[in-house]
């Protein structure tokens, strides 16, 4: 039986290039693997996989009866939802440890870098399985999607060292000018509708019991909200309601200024202004140096919630 691939809900670019850098290394192995995703694949996922001629991979929403090998969450909350009819092979991720439980022995590789693809080099690595050009591609592009271009705080000098290796390997001369490359894609959000945006690096969390909604536009100008910025504070009022969320958050960051407007909706502000000892003004506050949903706005939101 063929071992699926797969990242968490809407799939960011290391879930996608992840299904696929560790679908070819299994496969190198003798295991049988191919590389699917749970969502609609977004622009800049989309400008990786043409850069390096890749079709995206299969779009799969259950997996009942498959043997399934995870990348990049640990959360049952960004899994399939008939998870428990799956059996989890293996997890390979960068974040907090979630709570997916299995019923077999699994294989985890569980570390704190940056990026998935940074431990899954770790594995061909191990495996001593070489990468090829177009692989070593996507999964450099991955990391510095998930690092913003060694930006964020959650870079390690392993996803630096890794992203070297890669670029060499990828034939890349100059890998910084080809993140800005990519995130000026990410940063393209004319016309697009507000629903998109809130939901394109969507993540849902259960925080002590709370139903808590967090999404992320990392951009390389945050003028460019300027005329929509209402219209997203709305919708995420919208996005709360129906979907019975405590707390709704966008936030809206600025790669360039090294810091992030977050929009807030909740059922009870004071609790993300006390999380950052802050006061929103019109529902939103500019947190500077903040670039990162896992390491600066999880671990001091989600304590809040069992105080
Ligand atoms: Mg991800
Ligand atoms: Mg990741
Ligand atoms: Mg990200």
């Amino acid at each position: 039986m063929a071992i699926y691939t797969c990242g968490h809900t809407t799939p960011d670019s290391d879930s996608i290039c992840s299904a696929i850098s560790l679908a070819y290394l299994l496969n190198s192995i003798g295991r049988e693997a191919i590389p699917a995703r749970q969502g609609p694949v977004s622009p800049e996922t989309q400008f990786i996989l043409d850069r390096f001629g890749f079709e995206a991979p299969e779009l799969k929403t259950e997996f009942a009866g498959c043997e399934l090998f995870i990348t990049d969450y640990s959360d049952r909350g960004q899994a399939p939802k008939d998870l428990d009819e799956a059996t989890v092979v293996g997890i390979v991720d960068h974040h907090k440890l979630g709570d997916i439980e299995t019923s077999a022995p699994l294989e985890c590789w569980i570390r704190p870098v940056g990026c998935t693809n940074t431990i899954v080099k770790e594995m061909y690595d191990y495996h001593k399985v070489e990468i090829p050009a177009n692989i070593a591609g996507v999964m450099l592009c991955a990391i510095l999607s998930d690092t913003v271009i060694f930006k964020s705080p959650t870079c390690t000098p392993k996803d630096i060292e890794v992203v070297k290796e890669l670029a060499k390997i990828a034939g890349v001369e100059d890998f910084g000018a080809l993140g800005m490359e990519m995130f000026t894609v990410k940063s393209a959000v004319n016309g697009v509708p507000v629903r998109d945006l809130i939901l394109r690096d969507y993540k849902p969390f259960d925080m002590h019991g709370n139903a808590v909604g967090i999404g992320q536009l990392e951009v390389i100008d945050l003028a460019i909200f300027d005329g929509i910025k209402a219209d997203l504070q709305a919708d995420l009022d919208k996005v709360r309601v129906e979907n019975n969320l405590h707390t709704a958050c966008l936030i809206l960051t600025d790669i360039m200024k090294e810091g992030s407007e977050v929009l807030v909706s909740s059922e009870n502000p004071a609790i993300f202004e006390s999380a950052f000892n802050c006061k929103l003004e019109d529902g939103k506050v500019w947190l500077d140096g903040c670039l990162s949903r896992k390491k600066q706005i999880i671990p001091f939101l989600q304590p809040e919630f069992a105080k």
